[in-house]
């Protein structure tokens, strides 16, 4: 078959710093992991200690690592294929046409969660993965610049309709970036979908549970801290895979295209980032009073609610607005025939779903104690993600609904944090 040569109708919109950014951020960050990895591991856990921690190279590279990267992607692929769970129809494409995803993450998650405790009670030494990480790191970044490679090429065969929007400029290293084709499939298996919830979600949360175990190795029994993590993050991890159908109306389904941008964030960045904590604890314990931990536990309760409750306001209104749950919010309408929600959880703040997300950051941070900032990477990084990403979004807003979006602006001044931002 020969490349689609169509004249495409090239995007100018330069997201991420333009050819700049999409030329160093491929090299920068896939260096931040390993980076962050290192230093998490080292006894001073300082972000400042020059020279850095740096591995010697030959620890970055373990054979192991290679078959246990390619076979949890193997078995991932697997459970998505299985005929379980119901077959959901995403949003109406640029040619009328819906494409058909099956919701089955969540019994992804379970079957994984039932082979696991197998392994355990055979004795497998989950523990492992810690001296293992940063050879699991440079296969995931590896497995992501393939994947990437191979959807920027397999994008000359798609057909106009299917590219994106944002990642169809000509420029080859910032289309490789961005994404071209908005969809990419092989048969029925969307690539895309699949990686965005069950390789990286669920790999993040089975390294937890090798920290943890390696914890029980090192001190007998797991610290109250490192259960408090890996529960906080189950939780987070097991909503996403429940609310999976919620992931069929995000900007990265509906908007973004399939590139080095998402494939990398889905498959290493998510996995070996999100997860510093429980990394960290392994190293550096600590004892939390059964205050603070209530404390964190409530902290992480109320940024659960706000932010199930919220997306699930929103979820329910698109998908359903005559719904029992959402017909008497006050909303507004816009020219494109849709209408935005003015009251409830949207008429607090303009993102209340971002607020809660952050509450939740931040109780993870909090049992690796106040003394070191690289337990906090992952809410530093996520307050600048949520920022950026809010603005992206207001622009495609402004974008969709013109006047009615500034209405909305008015009627509901504060972004994410009420009277502060
Ligand atoms: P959102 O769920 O916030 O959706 C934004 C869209 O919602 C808009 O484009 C618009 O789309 C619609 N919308 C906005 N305001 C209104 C309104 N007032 N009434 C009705 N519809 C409205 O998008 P995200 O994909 O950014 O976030 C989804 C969740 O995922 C969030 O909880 C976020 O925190 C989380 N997230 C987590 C990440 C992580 O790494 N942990 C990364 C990114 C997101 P339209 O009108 O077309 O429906």
């Amino acid at each position: 078959m020969k490349p689609n040569k169509h004249k495409a109708t090239h995007s100018a919109e330069r997201e991420f710093g333009g050819a700049l950014g999409a030329t160093c951020i491929p090299v920068f960050l896939p260096l931040t992991v390993l980076y962050l990895l290192s230093v998490c591991r080292s006894p001073a856990a300082s972000v400042l200690q020059w020279p850095p921690p740096l591995p010697p190279t030959a620890h970055l590279w373990d054979p192991l690592a290679a078959v246990l990267i390619v076979g949890w992607i193997t078995l991932q692929s697997f459970l998505y294929l299985l005929p379980i769970g119901k077959v959901s129809e995403g949003l109406v494409l640029r040619d009328g046409s819906r494409l058909k995803y099956p919701i089955n993450g969540f019994h992804a998650l379970s079957i994984t969660a039932v082979l696991l405790l197998v392994c355990l009670w055979l004795g497998m030494p989950l523990g492992y993965l810690f001296e293992l990480i940063l050879p699991l790191a440079v296969c995931a970044i590896g497995v992501s610049y393939l994947l990437s490679m191979y959807l920027y090429i397999c994008s000359f065969w798609a057909p106009q309709h299917a590219l994106s929007l944002g990642g169809n400029t000509g420029n080859p290293l910032y289309d490789f970036f961005m994404g071209r084709e908005l969809n990419p499939r092989i048969g029925d298996f969307d690539l895309k979908y699949f990686c965005e919830l069950r390789p990286g979600l669920i790999g993040w949360v089975v390294i937890n549970l090798g920290m943890l175990m390696k914890e029980v190795e090192l001190r007998g029994s797991p610290s109250l801290a490192m259960l408090l993590v890996n529960g906080f993050q189950l939780l987070y991890v097991t909503d996403a895979l429940w609310n999976e159908e919620a992931v069929l109306t995000t900007m990265d389904i509906v908007h973004d295209g399939f590139g080095f941008m998402l494939a990398f964030g889905d498959l290493a960045w998510v996995p070996f980032t999100y997860g510093l904590q429980a990394m960290f604890l392994v190293v550096h314990p600590q004892s939390l009073s059964t205050l603070e931990a209530a404390g964190i536990i409530l902290l992480n309760g109320i940024g659960y609610y706000i932010f199930r409750k919220s997306n699930s306001q929103k979820n329910q209104f698109r998908r359903d607005p005559t719904h029992k749950s959402v017909s008497h919010l006050e909303t507004i309408a816009t020219a494109t025939g849709k209408r935005l929600l003015v009251s409830g959880w949207w008429g607090f703040v303009r993102h209340p779903n971002y607020l809660g997300d952050l509450l939740m950051a931040l109780a993870w941070s909090l049992p690796c104690g106040m003394l070191h900032i690289l337990p906090y990477f992952y809410v530093i990084y996520f307050t600048i993600l949520l920022i950026h990403r809010e603005a992206r979004d207001e622009k495609q807003c402004r974008a969709k609904y013109g006047l009615a979006w500034d209405t909305y602006c008015r009627r509901v001044p504060y972004r994410i944090i009420p009277y502060i931002y």
